[in-house]
C-alpha cells in the first residue's frame, strides 16, 4: 500500500480522557476512532491488526478441532429467562424492545444461544464432543467504559462453547482450550500469566483468566514465587489466622471511645493492634424488582479487607443486587450505629462472618452505641453468623494458601477467560443427549472467551516507547515500511518502487511512504505507527545503498538494496 493513497490520519493531540499508552497511541496512529463513549470503529491499519489477531485465534481454535460459526448479536429475552440470567446479568445487559414491545438484548455473551442450538441439534452421544466458536461483536453497557478498547461497550470477542458427554470429556476440552490460549497469546507477543479466577456472572465451577501483565491493568493477581499459586485477588483463598483455642474468654466490657470511627482510630485509642478488632461493613440488598430486600452486616478482622466477590458469592446474589447501606436507615431497623457497629445484638439483618473470627478471642467491636466500643467480644458466646465463610482479600505479604510463603501482587489486563460450566446451562435449559443405553443425560459444558479488541490494546500496552507503537511482527498492520525521503527524486523513487514490488512479490506486507512530506514527518510517523522493519531510501540510493532499521532496535545500518530486501524477508518469515 502506498501511504499517499491510504486513508490515514495521525493525530498530534489526543483527547484528555485518553490516559494510558494504548488508548493514546491507538488514537494518535488513527487506528481507532471513537464514536461515543465506549464505542469505537477501526480504520484501515487498526482493522488489519484486529484481523491478524482473529486469524491467530482461528488457527489455534481450528487446530483443536473447534468449528467456527456465527450467531446473531440480537437475542430474545426468553432464552435468558430460561437460564435465569435475564435478571442476574443486571444493568450491563444492553436491552432493546422490538416494535411489538417484545424484549431482546444485544448479546453480552452467548451461553444461552449456543445451548439452544445444541439442545435442538444434538440427540445422540455419537454427536459429542463438540466445540463451536465464533468471532463476533459483543455489547455490554459497562458502568465505566474507559481506556479505549480495554473496557468498551461494543467489542469483538471470540467465544467458544464445548459440549461433552461427561466431566472427563470436559476436562479434556478445557485443557485443549487452555493450551490453545497459551499459544494464541504467545503468538500475539504478550507476556501473560494464566491465573485461577472467579466465575462471576457466567457461573460454573473452575475458571482461569489469562492476564497480560501491565501496571494499567484492572485485574489484580496474587501469586507465590515459591510455588505455582496464582489467582485473581477476587478469587484467591486466604489462610485464617490460627485459632486461639487456649485463650480464655473474658467478660465483655463497654468502653468510651469518643470519635473513633475507623479501625485505625479505635486501635490507636485503645493501644491495641488492628488484628485485635472487628470491622463491620453494612449493606442493603435488592430483589428482582429492584426493591430493597433486607440488610447485610459483614464482619472481618480489623486489618483485613472485605472481598466483595466472596461476599456476593456467599449471599448467592448478583453483584448489582447489593450496595452500601444508608447507615442511619439501617440502624433504625437493625440496631447498628455507623462507625460503632459490632456483631453482638444486631437484629433483622443477615450476619456474615469471616471464617477466622470464630477462632479469635477477646476482640474489640463497635458497641452499637455512638462513641462506644466493647472489649472481649467472642464468637459463639456474644454473636453468631448466619453465614461463616472466607470473606477476606489476600494481600501482599499474606501467607500463600498453598505453601505459606509471603504472597506478591501484580496487575494485569484480562485478555481471556476459560470456564468449566458443568451442567449449569444444560440443566436450566434441558440440553440432553441419549447415552449408549438410550438414557437421557445432561450435556456437560465449558465456555472460553478472548477479548479480541482488548488483546489489541494489551499488545500496544506492552509494546511501545515514547515515540510510538512497536508491533510484534505477528500482529503488525504491515511488516515493512519503505520511507522514500524525496519522492520527486526519480532515482530514489525508482529504488523505493523496486524494493516495494520485490518485497510484495515475496509475500511481505509493505507500506511505501511516498507522501510529499518533510523527511522528519515521515520518520516520526514511521516510529509512531510502529511497523517492525523500516527501509529508508535516500541520498545513497543511486549507489544502491539504503538504511535498514528495526523499530525495536536503536541502531540503524546501511545495506545494499539486495541485502536489505533479503534481511527483511528473513525476519518477516521468521517472526510473522
Ligand atoms: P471484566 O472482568 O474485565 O469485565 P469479564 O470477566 O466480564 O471481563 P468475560 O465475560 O470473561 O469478561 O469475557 C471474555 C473476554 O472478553 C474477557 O476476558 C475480556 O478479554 C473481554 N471483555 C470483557 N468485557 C470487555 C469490555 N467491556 N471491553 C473489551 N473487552 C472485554
Ligand atoms: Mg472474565
Amino acid at each position: 500500500m502506498k501511504l499517499s493513497q491510504m486513508h490515514l490520519k495521525t493525530l498530534r493531540e489526543v483527547p484528555n480522557e485518553a490516559e494510558i499508552a494504548s488508548h493514546i497511541l491507538l488514537l494518535r496512529t488513527g487506528m481507532i476512532r471513537k464514536l461515543v463513549s465506549g464505542v469505537y470503529g477501526f480504520m484501515p491499519l487498526g482493522w488489519r491488526s484486529v484481523r491478524k489477531i482473529e486469524e491467530i485465534i482461528r488457527q489455534e481454535m481450528d487446530a483443536k478441532g473447534a468449528q467456527e460459526i456465527l450467531m446473531s448479536a440480537v437475542q430474545p429475552a426468553e432464552l435468558w429467562q430460561e437460564s435465569g440470567r435475564w435478571y442476574a446479568y443486571g444493568p450491563e445487559m444492553w436491552r432493546v424492545k422490538d416494535r411489538n414491545g417484545r424484549d431482546f438484548c444485544l448479546g453480552p455473551t452467548h451461553e444461552e444461544v449456543f445451548t439452544d442450538i445444541i439442545r435442538n441439534d444434538v440427540t445422540s452421544h455419537r454427536q459429542l464432543p463438540l466445540n463451536l466458536y465464533q468471532i463476533q461483536t459483543k455489547y455490554r453497557d459497562e458502568a465505566r467504559p474507559r481506556f479505549g478498547l480495554m473496557r468498551s461497550r461494543e467489542f469483538i470477542m471470540k467465544d467458544a462453547y464445548s459440549f461433552d458427554k461427561d466431566y472427563e470429556g470436559l476436562d479434556k476440552s478445557y485443557q485443549d482450550m487452555y493450551d490453545a490460549y497459551e499459544r494464541v497469546f504467545t503468538r500475539c507477543g504478550l507476556t501473560f500469566r494464566p491465573v485461577e479466577a472467579d466465575t462471576g456472572a457466567i457461573g460454573g465451577s473452575n475458571s482461569h483468566e489469562f492476564t497480560a501483565l501491565s501496571e494499567v491493568g484492572e485485574s489484580e493477581i496474587a501469586y507465590c514465587e515459591k510455588c505455582s499459586m496464582a489467582a485473581t485477588t477476587e478469587r484467591a483463598e486466604c489462610v485464617d489466622a490460627p485459632a486461639q483455642d487456649d485463650v480464655e474468654m473474658l467478660p465483655m466490657e463497654e468502653v468510651h471511645t469518643p470519635g473513633t470511627k475507623t479501625i485505625e482510630e479505635v486501635a490507636n485509642f485503645l493501644g491495641l493492634d488492628q488484628t485485635q478488632t472487628i470491622k463491620a461493613l453494612l449493606f442493603v440488598t435488592y430483589n428482582e424488582e429492584g426493591k430493597e430486600n433486607g440488610y447485610v452486616a459483614a464482619f472481618v478482622r480489623g486489618d483485613r479487607e472485605l472481598n466483595m466477590t466472596k461476599l456476593v458469592n456467599a449471599l448467592n446474589i448478583p453483584e448489582h443486587a447489593i450496595e452500601f447501606a444508608d447507615e442511619a436507615k439501617m440502624g433504625e431497623v437493625c440496631g447498628c450505629v455507623g462507625g460503632f457497629t459490632g456483631p453482638q445484638g444486631l437484629h433483622d439483618c443477615k450476619i456474615v462472618v469471616d471464617s477466622e473470627l470464630p477462632g479469635l478471642k477477646n476482640l474489640v467491636a463497635g458497641a452499637n452505641k455512638t462513641d462506644h466500643h466493647v472489649k472481649n467480644v467472642n464468637y459463639g458466646r456474644d454473636y453468631k453468623g448466619d453465614i461463616v465463610t472466607d470473606l477476606k482479600t489476600l494481600k501482599v505479604g499474606d501467607p500463600c494458601p498453598v505453601c505459606g510463603a509471603p504472597v506478591k501482587h501484580a496487575r494485569g489486563i484480562e485478555v481471556g477467560q476459560v470456564f468449566k460450566l458443568g451442567t449449569k446451562y444444560s440443566s436450566a435449559m434441558n440440553a440432553t443427549y441419549k447415552d449408549e443405553n438410550q438414557q437421557d443425560q445432561l450435556i456437560v459444558m465449558g465456555c472460553y472467551g478472548i477479548g479480541v479488541t482488548r488483546t489489541l490494546s494489551a499488545i500496544v500496552e506492552q509494546h511501545h516507547d515514547e515515540d510510538g507503537i512497536i508491533w510484534p511482527m505477528s500482529v503488525a498492520p504491515y511488516h515493512v515500511i519503505v520511507t522514500l525521503v524525496k519522492p520527486e527524486d526519480e532515482e530514489q523513487a525508482a529504488v523505493a518502487e523496486n524494493i516495494y514490488k520485490t518485497l510484495q512479490s515475496a509475500g511481505v506486507e509493505v507500506l511505501l511512504d511516498d507522501r510529499k512530506e518533510r523527511p522528519g514527518v515521515k520518520f516520526k510517523d514511521a516510529d509512531l505507527l510502529g511497523i517492525p522493519v523500516r527501509i529508508t531510501v535516500g541520498k545513497r540510493a543511486p549507489e544502491g545503498i539504503v538504511e535498514y532499521k528495526l523499530r525495536r532496535d536503536a541502531e540503524k545500518s546501511e545495506k545494499s538494496v539486495e541485502e536489505a530486501i533479503k534481511d527483511a524477508i528473513a525476519i518477516v518469515n521468521a517472526e510473522k
